[in-house]
């Protein structure tokens, strides 16, 4: 990197020691680099001005150009406020500052005439704009900063200390006027350059910036998106190769006995095409020499577990033992359950460890797994306990990926020598195709995209309140059937004691209605202990209660496919992937399914977009696409700490045609030339080697 970008922010001019402490602390700007990487989120259009007259309600953004007419302090304490009027030949605007009021009072005359940059708004249906941008207008400035001028991400701090959006602009552009492009040198191959018709990157930077036509922006944002994340999956794809190369790991050369006396005879229905494709790309990658590090993505139901099981009895069949480890007590027991069964007659010994395993059960359990006669264990992370010892461990499975953290996964690899166990992530939680190229870019996928023949898509529709009474009816009417219902509150942290009370009030009121001995209940919340969940799970799970009234705890895997309704209520309160695996939980069995969604009257643009999403369709891929697009990617469960996705200007709900075409570029130049040595690709591993450090940490994100 360059000297002048290397250099601390308060060396700018028009910085110096105060704001460049602001600017530290609210945005995270140290360097001259980090300014120049803060890149605009919008522009104003400078060349278009509105007339007062002809705004209204609807009009969005606007600029405008009056006379300020009027500025006082209205209003008392938290109410009080600043407002001015603004003056044009076609009316007025009132203007309005709830918060820097006497900062921008002071900079203020009244009598000037001003360029106003605001969005429309109303009060008391009278039109007004709420902080707005202001700007005298005999101040030609914005005329050299051509027909768009940016606008950078602030906070209310920074505004009501003099580092408003003019001054903001003003720095970027007293820096781009020191900057050569000696500081910015090309860091793509000239034949991409050229290729995709690239603006360079010294050009990209100052156009970014300052674009004079809207080309110019175009053509900069997409080359500077291109090339980061061409970048990343470089990185990824080289963490991929290198672990390929270094990481060895037990070759599963057979399948023998174990696997085809299964398959041929207790293989309880035909295994769908998607299923049998994975099976074959995870048999494949166990038997190359290699660790395998794969995360299996499928959505609710379509039958991950007999995957995994019959990878399972692939490492049996080479002499290894494998675990399954899920993580809550119930999924855990439910998968040894199904796994038992499934594997009845199979002599294979088969263990269960979670920390509710005491005693001489535990000491059984530790004693099999140590001398190899237990093959198959299943359990929650009691399994990955120092006290844990294998005989030969070959294969561990994790279901439900995004509860293990990263460190348990670190854990599980020390379960086995003289190579790391292959390990197989499975998850129904759909991620994005383009998330997942970030994410796990650097791990294998495979994807079951079909569902077991035979089932029928749940019924998803939306009710309030005032639809209660219909709503019990047909609760009763499905309970009649002898079929069983779910019925879910939120239950979050912060308003934990209220969410408990909203079940237990819901919960007596479906005791009113639903009275004993011809009904019975049951209550499953994370407050409760272990043995008394697992306890009402069970009476669920075997008919003797009709309703199961729970928190999310039953979000994950839970399998009781006589259950055929889902009440979700206070559903505005729930995400969307949470809607998603809660109404997983119904649509198991041979019964047409409901989904009931309860809200409230009041509901939120995005609150009413994701129950359009969930009434609309029952296809994860398309309701995790709903969801980065409505939540944006650093939202998404686990991809907050990965630090991957601080991208400073690629999106990757909507660049997803970028990013395909980089990680097809940078696959084929790594492929080509693994090591970067040609004189071609000189810059690419330059610039790389700048950014090492900041990579460094991505290689232990999988
Ligand atoms: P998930 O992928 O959500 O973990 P499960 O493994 O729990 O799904 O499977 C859901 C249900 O589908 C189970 O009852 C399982 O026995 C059944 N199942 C799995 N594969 C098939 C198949 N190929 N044909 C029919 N039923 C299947
Ligand atoms: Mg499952």
């Amino acid at each position: 990197m360059s000297q002048l970008l290397d250099s601390p922010i308060e060396y700018l001019k028009g910085v110096g020691p105060a704001k460049g402490e602001l600017l530290k602390k609210e945005l995270n700007l140290f360097t001259l680099h980090d300014l120049l990487h803060q890149f605009p989120y919008r522009y104003i259009d400078r060349t278009q001005f509105y007339q007062i007259g002809e705004l209204h309600e609807e009009s969005g953004e606007v600029q405008i150009k009056g006379i300020l007419r009027k500025l006082a302090t209205v209003g008392e304490g938290r109410k009080k406020r600043l407002t001015g009027v603004l003056r044009d030949d076609s009316g007025v605007m009132e203007l309005v500052w709830f918060t820097g009021a006497s900062w921008i009072e002071k900079s203020l005359t009244v009598g000037m005439e001003y360029v106003v940059y605001g969005r429309v708004g109303s009060y008391n249906r009278q039109l007004n704009m709420a902080h707005p941008e202001m700007e005298p207008a005999n101040e030609g400035n914005s005329r050299e900063e051509g027909a768009f001028s940016p606008v950078y991400s602030s906070t209310e701090k920074l505004n009501s200390r003099g580092l408003n959006a003019r001054v903001r602009r003003k720095l970027v552009q007293n820096l781009l006027e020191r900057l050569t492009p000696q500081d910015l040198p090309e860091n793509l191959p000239a034949y991409l350059v050229q290729k995709f018709k690239l603006p360079g990157r010294f050009d990209a930077m100052r156009q970014i910036h300052f674009p004079r036509t809207e080309a110019e922006m175009n053509a900069a944002r997409n080359r500077l998106k291109f090339e980061e994340l061409f970048f990343i999956q470089m990185r990824l794809l080289q963490l991929k190769r290198r672990r390929r190369e270094l990481v060895k790991g037990f070759a599963f050369e057979t399948v023998g006995d174990y696997f085809n006396r299964f398959y041929t005879e207790k293989l309880p229905f035909e295994l769908t095409g998607a299923q049998k494709r994975v099976i074959r790309e995870i048999r494949r990658d166990m038997g190359a020499g290699v660790q395998m590090n794969r995360l299996l993505q499928g959505d609710v139901g379509s039958g991950k577990t007999m995957v995994g099981l019959l990878c399972m009895l692939i490492a049996l069949d080479n002499g290894f033992q494998a675990c399954m480890m899920a993580p809550t007590e119930i999924l855990a027991q439910q998968h040894f359950n199904s796994i038992s069964q499934y594997m009845e007659g199979m002599e294979v010994g088969i263990g269960f460890l979670t920390g509710n395993v005491k005693g001489k059960a535990r000491k059984a359990v530790l004693e099999g797994l140590a001398d190899g006669s237990i093959r198959i264990v299943v359990g929650t992370h009691a399994l990955i306990e120092p006290g844990v010892v294998f005989h030969r461990l070959g294969l561990a499975i994790t279901d439900e990926q995004h509860r293990f953290g990263v460190e348990q996964r670190s854990k599980l690899w020390a379960k086995s020598s003289p190579f790391p166990p292959h390990v197989l992530v499975m998850t129904a939680t759909p991620i994005p195709r383009t998330l997942a190229m970030t994410l796990y870019g650097d791990l294998e996928v495979s994807v079951i995209d079909e569902l077991p023949p035979g089932r029928k898509p749940v019924e998803t529709s939306h009710r309030m309140e005032s639809h209660r009474l219909r709503v019990l009816g047909f609760m009763r009417e499905q309970i009649g059937l002898g079929r069983q219902v779910y019925v879910v509150y939120p239950l979050i942290e912060e308003s934990e004691k209220l969410d408990l009370l909203n079940l237990e009030q819901g919960y007596e009121a479906l005791t009113r209605e639903f009275p004993p001995p011809q009904y019975q209940i049951s209550v499953v919340h994370g407050k409760m202990k272990a043995a008394d969940k697992d306890f009402e799970m069970q009476r669920f799970a075997a008919g003797v209660t009709q309703i199961m009234v729970a928190t999310t705890v039953i979000e994950v895997g839970v399998n009781v496919p006589n259950a055929s309704v889902m009440v979700i209520e206070n559903t505005e309160r729930f995400g969307l992937s949470q809607l998603h695996q809660l109404r997983g939980r119904v649509g198991r069995g041979a019964e047409q399914s409901y989904c009931i969604l309860m809200t409230g009257y009041k509901l939120s643009k995005e609150g009413r977009e994701r129950i359009q999403t969930m009434v609309r369709t029952n296809n994860g891929f398309e309701i995790a696409e709903a969801d980065l697009k409505l939540r944006g990617p650093g939202d998404l469960e686990g991809t907050r700490q990965s630090g991957i996705l601080d991208l400073h200007i690629a999106d990757l709900a909507k660049d997803g045609a970028i990013l395909q075409t980089a990680r097809n570029v940078a696959i084929r130049i790594l492929d080509d030339d693994p090591g970067l040595e040609r004189q071609e690709h000189h810059p690419i591993r330059w610039f790389m080697d700048k950014y090492k450090k900041k990579w460094d940490g991505w290689s232990r994100i999988s």
